[in-house]
Protein backbone atom coordinates (compact mmCIF):
# COMPACT_ATOMS: atom_id res chain seq x y z
CA UNK A 1 0.00 0.00 0.00
CA UNK A 2 1.32 3.54 -1.14
CA UNK A 3 0.79 4.70 2.58
CA UNK A 4 3.74 2.01 3.94
CA UNK A 5 6.09 2.73 0.82
CA UNK A 6 7.45 5.87 2.44
CA UNK A 7 7.44 5.18 6.12
CA UNK A 8 11.11 4.19 5.98
CA UNK A 9 12.04 7.07 4.16
CA UNK A 10 11.49 9.29 8.02
CA UNK A 11 11.77 6.32 10.05
CA UNK A 12 14.47 8.51 11.16
CA UNK A 13 12.66 11.27 12.28
CA UNK A 14 10.08 9.71 13.94
CA UNK A 15 13.27 7.86 15.55
CA UNK A 16 14.48 11.27 16.75
CA UNK A 17 11.29 11.74 18.30
CA UNK A 18 10.74 11.97 22.37
CA UNK A 19 9.53 8.90 23.59
CA UNK A 20 6.04 8.45 24.46
CA UNK A 21 4.43 11.11 22.72
CA UNK A 22 2.65 11.45 19.48
CA UNK A 23 4.84 12.32 16.52
CA UNK A 24 6.30 16.10 16.14
CA UNK A 25 6.74 17.57 12.31
CA UNK A 26 10.41 17.96 11.93
CA UNK A 27 12.52 17.55 9.24
CA UNK A 28 15.68 16.29 8.62
CA UNK A 29 17.73 19.94 9.23
CA UNK A 30 16.52 19.76 12.59
CA UNK A 31 13.50 22.27 12.17
CA UNK A 32 10.49 21.72 14.27
CA UNK A 33 7.27 22.94 12.21
CA UNK A 34 4.51 24.79 14.72
CA UNK A 35 2.76 26.92 12.82
CA UNK A 36 0.09 25.91 9.35
CA UNK A 37 -0.79 28.46 7.22
CA UNK A 38 -3.93 27.83 5.42
CA UNK A 39 -4.81 29.10 2.41
CA UNK A 40 -8.65 29.05 2.40
CA UNK A 41 -9.73 30.12 -0.95
CA UNK A 42 -8.24 31.90 -4.29
CA UNK A 43 -10.62 34.57 -5.00
CA UNK A 44 -9.49 38.57 -4.23
CA UNK A 45 -11.26 41.50 -4.78
CA UNK A 46 -8.49 43.15 -5.40
CA UNK A 47 -5.48 42.43 -8.48
CA UNK A 48 -2.28 43.65 -6.77
CA UNK A 49 0.26 43.51 -10.25
CA UNK A 50 2.48 41.21 -8.27
CA UNK A 51 -0.06 38.74 -7.57
CA UNK A 52 -2.62 38.14 -10.31
CA UNK A 53 -3.21 40.06 -13.68
CA UNK A 54 -6.12 41.80 -13.89
CA UNK A 55 -8.56 38.92 -15.28
CA UNK A 56 -7.43 36.99 -12.37
CA UNK A 57 -6.02 33.43 -12.60
CA UNK A 58 -7.82 30.04 -13.39
CA UNK A 59 -9.64 29.73 -10.13
CA UNK A 60 -10.65 26.64 -9.17
CA UNK A 61 -14.47 25.60 -8.34
CA UNK A 62 -15.62 25.35 -5.19
CA UNK A 63 -15.52 21.46 -5.13
CA UNK A 64 -12.04 21.50 -5.53
CA UNK A 65 -11.19 23.42 -2.51
CA UNK A 66 -11.14 22.01 1.29
CA UNK A 67 -14.71 22.27 2.92
CA UNK A 68 -14.76 23.74 6.63
CA UNK A 69 -14.95 20.11 7.75
CA UNK A 70 -12.19 19.21 6.12
CA UNK A 71 -9.97 22.01 7.53
CA UNK A 72 -11.31 21.66 10.80
CA UNK A 73 -10.10 18.03 11.01
CA UNK A 74 -6.77 18.76 9.33
CA UNK A 75 -6.12 20.84 12.18
CA UNK A 76 -7.23 18.89 14.45
CA UNK A 77 -4.77 16.00 13.32
CA UNK A 78 -1.82 18.87 12.54
CA UNK A 79 -2.62 19.98 15.89
CA UNK A 80 -1.53 16.06 17.25
CA UNK A 81 1.59 16.67 15.58
CA UNK A 82 2.63 20.15 17.07
CA UNK A 83 1.15 22.25 15.68
CA UNK A 84 -0.10 25.32 18.20
CA UNK A 85 -0.09 28.12 15.75
CA UNK A 86 -2.78 28.78 12.85
CA UNK A 87 -2.88 31.48 9.93
CA UNK A 88 -5.86 31.81 7.85
CA UNK A 89 -4.84 33.51 4.49
CA UNK A 90 -5.81 33.18 0.67
CA UNK A 91 -6.98 34.31 -1.79
CA UNK A 92 -8.94 37.30 0.29
CA UNK A 93 -9.76 35.06 3.59
CA UNK A 94 -13.02 37.77 4.09
CA UNK A 95 -14.54 36.45 1.02
CA UNK A 96 -15.11 33.19 2.26
CA UNK A 97 -18.75 33.07 3.89
CA UNK A 98 -17.51 30.68 6.48
CA UNK A 99 -14.46 32.34 7.79
CA UNK A 100 -15.75 33.24 11.25
CA UNK A 101 -17.04 29.57 12.02
CA UNK A 102 -13.28 28.67 10.94
CA UNK A 103 -11.73 31.03 13.15
CA UNK A 104 -13.92 30.14 15.78
CA UNK A 105 -13.15 26.68 15.75
CA UNK A 106 -9.76 26.65 15.10
CA UNK A 107 -9.60 28.95 18.49
CA UNK A 108 -11.47 26.44 20.03
CA UNK A 109 -9.52 23.32 19.37
CA UNK A 110 -7.24 22.25 21.87
CA UNK A 111 -3.67 22.87 21.98
CA UNK A 112 -4.07 25.25 19.68
CA UNK A 113 -2.53 28.48 21.01
CA UNK A 114 -2.99 30.97 18.74
CA UNK A 115 -5.26 32.07 15.44
CA UNK A 116 -4.29 34.34 12.70
CA UNK A 117 -5.53 36.26 9.67
CA UNK A 118 -3.89 37.86 6.50
CA UNK A 119 -5.86 39.85 4.76
CA UNK A 120 -5.70 42.85 1.98
CA UNK A 121 -8.68 44.51 5.12
CA UNK A 122 -11.15 46.09 2.40
CA UNK A 123 -13.94 43.90 3.89
CA UNK A 124 -12.74 44.57 7.59
CA UNK A 125 -15.12 47.08 8.87
CA UNK A 126 -18.17 44.94 9.47
CA UNK A 127 -16.24 41.49 10.14
CA UNK A 128 -14.12 43.49 12.78
CA UNK A 129 -15.93 42.58 15.99
CA UNK A 130 -17.36 39.18 14.67
CA UNK A 131 -13.47 38.31 14.77
CA UNK A 132 -13.12 39.57 17.66
CA UNK A 133 -15.35 37.32 19.56
CA UNK A 134 -14.40 34.46 17.10
CA UNK A 135 -11.28 34.72 18.89
CA UNK A 136 -9.09 35.97 16.29
CA UNK A 137 -5.67 36.73 17.94
CA UNK A 138 -3.96 38.63 15.37
CA UNK A 139 -4.49 39.96 11.75
CA UNK A 140 -1.50 41.10 9.22
CA UNK A 141 -3.58 43.86 6.80
CA UNK A 142 -1.17 44.61 3.63
CA UNK A 143 -1.35 47.85 2.64
CA UNK A 144 1.66 48.44 0.26
CA UNK A 145 0.90 52.65 -0.07
CA UNK A 146 -1.48 55.13 1.79
CA UNK A 147 -1.80 57.42 -1.64
CA UNK A 148 -4.89 56.56 -3.13
CA UNK A 149 -4.05 57.03 -6.90
CA UNK A 150 -0.90 54.84 -5.92
CA UNK A 151 -3.09 52.20 -4.44
CA UNK A 152 -5.13 52.14 -7.50
CA UNK A 153 -1.89 51.55 -9.68
CA UNK A 154 -1.23 48.89 -7.25
CA UNK A 155 -4.25 47.10 -6.57
CA UNK A 156 -5.91 48.51 -9.62
CA UNK A 157 -8.63 49.14 -7.27
CA UNK A 158 -9.58 52.28 -5.44
CA UNK A 159 -9.78 50.80 -1.91
CA UNK A 160 -7.42 52.30 0.40
CA UNK A 161 -9.84 54.20 2.48
CA UNK A 162 -11.74 51.15 3.24
CA UNK A 163 -8.24 49.25 3.91
CA UNK A 164 -7.18 51.78 6.36
CA UNK A 165 -10.94 51.79 7.78
CA UNK A 166 -10.75 48.87 8.65
CA UNK A 167 -7.34 48.77 10.35
CA UNK A 168 -9.09 51.86 12.43
CA UNK A 169 -11.32 48.68 13.49
CA UNK A 170 -9.58 46.33 14.42
CA UNK A 171 -7.71 48.68 16.94
CA UNK A 172 -10.99 49.25 17.71
CA UNK A 173 -11.98 45.92 18.98
CA UNK A 174 -8.42 45.39 19.90
CA UNK A 175 -7.53 42.29 18.02
CA UNK A 176 -4.04 41.66 20.33
CA UNK A 177 -1.83 41.73 17.10
CA UNK A 178 -2.00 44.03 14.30
CA UNK A 179 0.67 44.22 11.79
CA UNK A 180 0.68 46.12 8.17
CA UNK A 181 2.12 44.03 5.85
CA UNK A 182 4.20 46.31 3.17
CA UNK A 183 5.27 45.03 -0.15
CA UNK A 184 9.13 47.41 -0.65
CA UNK A 185 8.89 48.11 -4.30
CA UNK A 186 11.92 50.28 -5.45
CA UNK A 187 10.41 53.68 -7.16
CA UNK A 188 7.04 53.05 -6.08
CA UNK A 189 6.44 53.03 -2.53
CA UNK A 190 10.00 53.59 -0.95
CA UNK A 191 9.40 57.26 -0.87
CA UNK A 192 6.69 56.22 1.61
CA UNK A 193 8.88 54.39 4.62
CA UNK A 194 8.81 57.26 6.58
CA UNK A 195 4.79 57.46 6.69
CA UNK A 196 5.04 54.13 7.44
CA UNK A 197 6.84 53.96 10.30
CA UNK A 198 5.11 56.66 11.54
CA UNK A 199 1.72 54.44 12.00
CA UNK A 200 4.14 52.47 14.62
CA UNK A 201 4.84 55.83 16.72
CA UNK A 202 1.19 55.93 18.71
CA UNK A 203 0.06 52.86 18.56
CA UNK A 204 1.82 49.07 18.96
CA UNK A 205 1.63 47.88 16.12
CA UNK A 206 4.24 46.05 13.26
CA UNK A 207 5.29 47.22 10.22
CA UNK A 208 6.42 44.83 8.01
CA UNK A 209 8.50 45.79 4.71
CA UNK A 210 8.60 42.48 2.42
CA UNK A 211 10.87 41.92 -0.53
CA UNK A 212 9.08 40.97 -3.86
CA UNK A 213 9.03 37.71 -4.83
CA UNK A 214 9.13 35.87 -8.08
CA UNK A 215 5.43 34.77 -7.82
CA UNK A 216 3.20 36.08 -10.59
CA UNK A 217 3.03 34.16 -13.89
CA UNK A 218 3.70 37.89 -15.78
CA UNK A 219 6.69 38.49 -13.32
CA UNK A 220 6.35 41.66 -12.35
CA UNK A 221 9.53 41.28 -10.15
CA UNK A 222 11.37 41.65 -13.15
CA UNK A 223 10.44 44.83 -14.11
CA UNK A 224 13.36 46.72 -11.47
CA UNK A 225 11.13 47.28 -8.86
CA UNK A 226 13.11 45.08 -6.52
CA UNK A 227 14.01 46.38 -3.06
CA UNK A 228 16.55 44.07 -0.87
CA UNK A 229 15.63 44.32 2.74
CA UNK A 230 19.39 44.98 3.05
CA UNK A 231 18.50 47.96 1.10
CA UNK A 232 15.58 49.18 3.43
CA UNK A 233 17.28 48.56 6.45
CA UNK A 234 20.14 50.92 5.09
CA UNK A 235 16.73 53.61 3.85
CA UNK A 236 15.26 53.02 7.86
CA UNK A 237 18.69 53.50 9.49
CA UNK A 238 19.05 56.84 7.20
CA UNK A 239 15.49 57.77 8.02
CA UNK A 240 15.64 57.22 11.47
CA UNK A 241 19.19 57.56 13.16
CA UNK A 242 17.61 56.16 16.47
CA UNK A 243 16.38 52.81 15.27
CA UNK A 244 17.05 49.74 17.64
CA UNK A 245 17.11 46.06 16.78
CA UNK A 246 14.52 44.63 18.51
CA UNK A 247 12.69 41.36 18.90
CA UNK A 248 10.54 39.61 16.43
CA UNK A 249 8.95 36.65 14.97
CA UNK A 250 10.93 33.59 13.33
CA UNK A 251 10.61 35.57 9.78
CA UNK A 252 11.33 39.06 11.53
CA UNK A 253 15.10 38.47 12.70
CA UNK A 254 15.38 42.11 10.90
CA UNK A 255 13.44 43.93 14.19
CA UNK A 256 13.43 47.87 15.02
CA UNK A 257 12.02 50.10 16.97
CA UNK A 258 11.88 53.79 16.97
CA UNK A 259 13.22 55.24 20.32
CA UNK A 260 9.44 56.60 21.87
CA UNK A 261 7.77 54.47 19.24
CA UNK A 262 5.52 52.17 20.72
CA UNK A 263 5.12 49.79 17.68
CA UNK A 264 7.57 47.96 15.74
CA UNK A 265 8.94 47.70 11.96
CA UNK A 266 10.56 44.43 10.73
CA UNK A 267 11.93 43.52 7.60
CA UNK A 268 11.53 40.48 5.83
CA UNK A 269 13.95 38.93 3.24
CA UNK A 270 11.35 36.95 1.62
CA UNK A 271 13.44 36.51 -1.38
CA UNK A 272 16.88 37.10 0.29
CA UNK A 273 15.79 33.73 1.92
CA UNK A 274 18.02 34.57 4.71
CA UNK A 275 15.98 32.97 7.42
CA UNK A 276 14.90 29.73 6.11
CA UNK A 277 16.86 27.73 8.75
CA UNK A 278 14.52 29.25 11.75
CA UNK A 279 11.56 28.44 9.42
CA UNK A 280 8.89 26.78 11.22
CA UNK A 281 5.59 26.82 8.96
CA UNK A 282 3.95 24.46 7.32
CA UNK A 283 1.43 25.53 4.52
CA UNK A 284 -1.50 24.18 3.18
CA UNK A 285 -3.36 25.43 -0.13
CA UNK A 286 -6.81 26.07 -0.67
CA UNK A 287 -7.44 23.17 -2.71
CA UNK A 288 -5.74 21.01 -0.30
CA UNK A 289 -2.22 20.46 -0.74
CA UNK A 290 0.55 20.50 1.69
CA UNK A 291 3.43 22.91 0.43
CA UNK A 292 6.87 22.49 2.91
CA UNK A 293 8.45 25.79 1.72
CA UNK A 294 6.84 28.48 -0.11
CA UNK A 295 9.41 27.76 -3.14
CA UNK A 296 9.27 24.32 -3.53
CA UNK A 297 6.66 23.06 -6.22
CA UNK A 298 6.39 19.73 -4.73
CA UNK A 299 2.90 19.01 -3.34
CA UNK A 300 1.17 16.24 -1.43
CA UNK A 301 -2.36 16.22 -1.42
CA UNK A 302 -3.82 15.71 2.09
CA UNK A 303 -7.34 16.24 0.00
CA UNK A 304 -6.92 13.44 -2.13
CA UNK A 305 -6.75 11.29 0.88
CA UNK A 306 -9.44 13.23 2.99
CA UNK A 307 -11.83 12.64 -0.21
CA UNK A 308 -10.11 8.77 -0.63
CA UNK A 309 -11.48 7.81 3.21
CA UNK A 310 -8.27 7.38 4.93
CA UNK A 311 -7.82 7.71 8.65
CA UNK A 312 -6.49 10.37 10.55
CA UNK A 313 -3.30 8.15 11.04
CA UNK A 314 -2.89 8.34 7.53
CA UNK A 315 -3.38 11.65 6.99
CA UNK A 316 -0.36 12.54 9.91
CA UNK A 317 1.91 10.56 8.43
CA UNK A 318 1.77 12.57 5.12
CA UNK A 319 1.94 15.46 7.08
CA UNK A 320 4.93 14.13 8.85
CA UNK A 321 6.41 13.29 5.49
CA UNK A 322 6.22 16.23 3.61
CA UNK A 323 7.50 18.32 6.55
CA UNK A 324 10.72 15.77 6.53
CA UNK A 325 11.22 16.23 3.47
CA UNK A 326 11.60 20.12 3.20
CA UNK A 327 13.97 21.21 1.81
CA UNK A 328 17.04 23.19 3.39
CA UNK A 329 16.42 26.43 1.70
CA UNK A 330 14.31 28.30 -0.17
CA UNK A 331 17.07 28.40 -3.14
CA UNK A 332 17.14 24.45 -2.94
CA UNK A 333 13.35 24.54 -2.52
CA UNK A 334 13.13 26.31 -6.01
CA UNK A 335 15.63 24.06 -7.82
CA UNK A 336 13.59 21.08 -6.79
CA UNK A 337 11.09 21.13 -9.76
CA UNK A 338 9.27 23.96 -12.11
CA UNK A 339 6.50 25.91 -10.63
CA UNK A 340 2.86 25.15 -11.85
CA UNK A 341 1.25 28.23 -9.59
CA UNK A 342 0.64 30.86 -11.22
CA UNK A 343 0.16 33.28 -8.87
CA UNK A 344 0.41 33.79 -4.79
CA UNK A 345 -3.45 33.56 -4.53
CA UNK A 346 -3.08 29.94 -5.36
CA UNK A 347 -0.28 29.63 -2.17
CA UNK A 348 -1.43 31.85 0.37
CA UNK A 349 1.75 33.91 0.54
N1 LIG B 1 -5.30 38.76 0.10
C1 LIG B 1 -4.62 38.74 1.33
C2 LIG B 1 -3.59 39.84 1.41
O1 LIG B 1 -3.24 40.42 0.37
O2 LIG B 1 -3.13 40.10 2.51
C3 LIG B 1 -4.00 37.41 1.68
C4 LIG B 1 -3.31 36.65 0.57
S1 LIG B 1 -1.87 37.43 -0.12
C5 LIG B 1 -1.39 36.25 -1.33
C6 LIG B 1 -0.72 37.23 1.22
C7 LIG B 1 0.47 38.15 1.20
O3 LIG B 1 1.27 37.81 0.08
C8 LIG B 1 0.15 39.63 1.07
O4 LIG B 1 0.79 40.35 2.12
C9 LIG B 1 0.74 40.03 -0.26
O5 LIG B 1 1.22 41.34 -0.29
C10 LIG B 1 1.85 38.99 -0.41
N2 LIG B 1 2.27 38.78 -1.79
C11 LIG B 1 1.53 38.37 -2.85
N3 LIG B 1 2.29 38.27 -3.96
C12 LIG B 1 3.55 38.62 -3.59
C13 LIG B 1 4.79 38.73 -4.28
N4 LIG B 1 4.91 38.44 -5.57
N5 LIG B 1 5.86 39.12 -3.56
C14 LIG B 1 5.78 39.41 -2.25
N6 LIG B 1 4.63 39.33 -1.54
C15 LIG B 1 3.54 38.94 -2.20
FE1 LIG C 1 -5.52 39.75 -3.61
FE2 LIG C 1 -3.77 39.52 -1.63
FE3 LIG C 1 -3.10 38.83 -4.17
FE4 LIG C 1 -3.48 41.39 -3.59
S1 LIG C 1 -1.90 40.04 -2.72
S2 LIG C 1 -4.34 40.31 -5.37
S3 LIG C 1 -5.07 41.32 -2.07
S4 LIG C 1 -4.58 37.82 -2.89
Amino acid sequence: MRMKSYKNEYQNNLDAQPPGGPPLLKDQFGRTFNYLRIAVNEVCNLRCIYCMPEEGVPFKPSKELLTHDEIDRLIKIAAGLGINKIRFTGGEPLLRKDLIRLISNASNMPKIHSVHLTTNGVLLESMAAELKVAGLQGINISIDTLNPEKYKMITRRDEVEKALIGLEAVKTVKIPSIKVNVVALRGFNDSEISDFVFMTKDYPLTVRFIELMPFDAHQIWKTGKFFSAKQIIDSLKQLFPDIKTTSGTATEHFTFRVHGYKGKVAVIPSYSRDLCGACNRIRLTADGQIRNCLYAPNEYSVRDLLRNGASDSDIADLMLKAMWRKPIDGWAAQKAGKEHRESMTQIGG
